[in-house]
C-alpha cells in the first residue's frame, strides 16, 4: 500500500517515517527546496558556521515526543534555560514574563518597577482569570490594569504567538506554561527534521496543486508531474491547505474549519554581534520589548559573539519586508539593554507570513478542541496532521504528534482490512 505526503515539515516528517517502518511505501511531496518547513535553519548568514533558527527555536518542558526523539538519536541540546523567573508568588503565571528583562520607548525597565507590575498582573489574575478564549487586551481593560502594566502584559502576545493581543487567547500565556524550562538544539533547530528524515523519499521544489480521486486511490498533480497512491495525508498549514484544490471538494465542515482558523503573522530575526560575553552577561537570556521586535533571546557563539534571536509580529506596517530596518530595531533594543554599542557580523530576516506555502507563524487556536479535530479529521483517504490539528497547539510538538497519529490512522485502517491469517489444525 502506498502513501503520498505532503510537506517536509516536522509533521509530514514523522508521519512519513512511522507509515515507514510500518511498512507502507511512502513518497514525502515538499514544495519548496527546504526541509523542515518552520523549523528551517540558514546555514549562510552568520559567522562561524552558525546556524540560524528561522522558524522555531525553543522545546519546551512536555514536549516529551521531541525531546525523547532528541535523546534516542543523539540529537544535542544546548543546556537547559528559564526565559524568565518564576512570578513574584514564586508560582508561572501570565505576570511571570514581567519579571524577566524589559525595554519600553527604548529604555530598560528596572526591577523595582518590573515586580510592581507583576504584582499587578498577578493580583488581577488571581481576583478575576481570564476565560481561556478572552483576548488579551479585553482581560487587561475588564480588570482595569493601570496603562503600564495593561501595556507590559499585551507585550508578551509578540512573542507567542507572535503577533497583537487584541488577537490573542489568554490561554496561550496563561498559566504560564511556555519558556519555563526549555531547550535550544545545539546543531540549530532543523536538526530534528535532518535526523528525522533520514531515509526517506522526499521530493523537493514538487508543490502540490491539486488531490483528486482516482478509481480507489488518489491522483496528486504537481507542478513537476503527478503522482498516485492509495491515500494522501496532508500536513501543510492552514492557510497552504486552502490554496489546495481537491476533487471531489472538501465538506463544508472541514472548509469552514481551514477557512476558521487564522495564523498569527509575522517572523523572526536573528543576528551575531560581537561582544558576546557582556551583552550575555547583561541580557541574558531574553528581553520583551515594545518595539517591532517583539521578544529577543541570546546563546552564546564561537570567538566571543553572541547570537541574537527575536519575533516579529508583522503589524502591516511592511517592517518585516525591510531586513535592514529590523536588524537594526534589534540592534537597538540591545543597545538599550545593555549598554553595549553592538557590532553586528551577521543577520538575516524572516518573514512567515509571506511564504506562500505556510502563510503565518501558527494558528491561533481559535475554536478549541471542536475546531482542531474537524482540522484533523480523515475525509476518506485523506488524512490531515500538522500543528494546528495537535493537541499541543501551535508548537513543533504538537506537529510531531499529528504525524504520529495519523500514520496510526492509516496503519490500523490497513491492518483491519487484511484477512484474518488462516489457522491450520
Ligand atoms: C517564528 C516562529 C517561531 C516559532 N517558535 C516555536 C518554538 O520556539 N517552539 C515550538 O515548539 N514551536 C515554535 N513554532 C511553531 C512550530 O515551528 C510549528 O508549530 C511547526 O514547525 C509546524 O510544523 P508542521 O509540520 O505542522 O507545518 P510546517 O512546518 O508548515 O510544514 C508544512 C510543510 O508543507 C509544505 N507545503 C505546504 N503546502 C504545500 C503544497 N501545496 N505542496 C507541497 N508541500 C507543501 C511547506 O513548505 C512545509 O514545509 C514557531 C513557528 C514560527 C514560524
Amino acid at each position: 500500500m502506498s502513501t503520498i505526503v505532503i510537506g517536509a515539515g516536522l509533521a509530514g516528517l514523522f508521519a512519513a517515517r512511522s507509515l515507514a517502518h510500518g511498512g507502507e511505501d511512502v513518497v514525502v511531496l515538499e514544495a519548496t527546496p527546504h526541509l523542515g518547513g518552520r523549523t528551517r535553519g540558514d546555514r549562510e548568514s552568520l559567522a562561524y558556521g552558525q546556524v540560524a533558527d528561522l522558524g522555531a527555536s525553543w522545546l519546551d518542558i512536555g514536549q516529551d515526543t521531541l525531546l525523547s526523539f532528541c535523546l534516542e538519536h543523539d540529537v544535542r541540546l544546548r543546556p537547559r534555560v528559564a526565559l524568565f523567573p518564576k512570578g513574584p508568588d514564586q508560582r508561572y503565571s501570565g505576570a511571570s514574563i514581567l519579571l524577566g528583562n524589559l525595554v519600553t520607548d527604548g529604555q530598560r525597565v528596572d526591577a523595582g518597577e518590573r515586580s510592581a507590575m507583576a504584582w499587578e498582573v498577578l493580583d488581577a489574575l488571581d481576583a478575576a482569570p481570564p476565560s481561556g478564549a478572552e483576548t488579551l487586551t479585553a482581560w487587561a481593560r475588564r480588570v482595569g490594569l493601570s496603562v503600564k502594566s495593561r501595556h507590559a502584559y499585551v507585550m508578551q502576545a509578540g512573542f507567542n504567538p507572535v503577533t497583537r493581543g487584541d488577537l490573542v487567547s489568554s490561554w496561550h500565556v496563561h498559566p504560564g506554561d511556555i519558556g519555563r524550562l526549555c531547550w535550544l538544539l545545539a546543531d540549530g533547530t532543523d536538526s530534528i527534521a535532518r535526523t528525522a528524515s533520514a531515509g526517506l523519499d522526499i521530493r523537493f521544489s514538487t508543490p502540490v496543486r491539486v488531490v483528486t480521486r482516482a478509481g480507489r486511490g488518489y491522483r496528486v498533480l504537481t507542478d513537476t508531474g503527478d503522482f498516485t497512491a492509495d491515500r494522501v495525508v496532508v500536513t501543510a498549514s492552514v492557510q497552504a491547505t486552502r490554496r489546495i484544490g481537491f476533487d471531489p471538494v472538501l465538506p463544508s465542515w472541514k472548509i469552514e474549519a481551514l477557512l476558521g482558523t487564522p495564523m498569527a503573522q509575522g517572523g523572526k530575526v536573528v543576528a551575531q554581534y560581537r561582544d558576546g560575553g557582556r551583552i550575555l552577561d547583561a541580557a541574558g537570556p531574553s528581553t520583551m520589548t515594545d518595539s517591532p521586535v517583539s521578544m529577543f533571546w541570546l546563546k552564546s557563539g564561537p570567538e566571543d559573539t553572541v547570537i541574537a534571536l527575536g519575533t516579529v509580529a508583522d503589524t502591516g506596517d511592511g517592517r518585516l519586508d525591510d531586513a535592514a530596518a529590523t536588524l537594526t530595531d534589534l540592534d537597538r533594543q540591545i543597545e538599550a539593554m545593555t549598554g553595549v554599542t553592538p557590532s553586528r557580523v551577521g543577520g538575516v530576516v524572516q518573514n512567515w507570513t509571506t511564504e506562500e506555502f505556510v502563510g503565518g507563524v501558527v494558528n491561533l487556536g481559535t475554536g478549541g478542541f471542536a475546531r482542531r479535530a474537524a482540522l484533523g479529521a480523515a475525509v476518506g483517504g485523506v488524512h490531515f496532521a500538522g500543528e494546528a490539528t495537535g493537541e499541543w497547539a501551535s508548537a513543533m510538538e504538537g506537529a510531531a504528534r499529528s504525524g504520529q497519529r495519523v500514520a496510526d490512522e492509516i496503519l490500523q485502517k490497513i491492518r483491519a482490512r487484511r484477512p484474518a491469517p488462516e489457522v491450520l489444525v
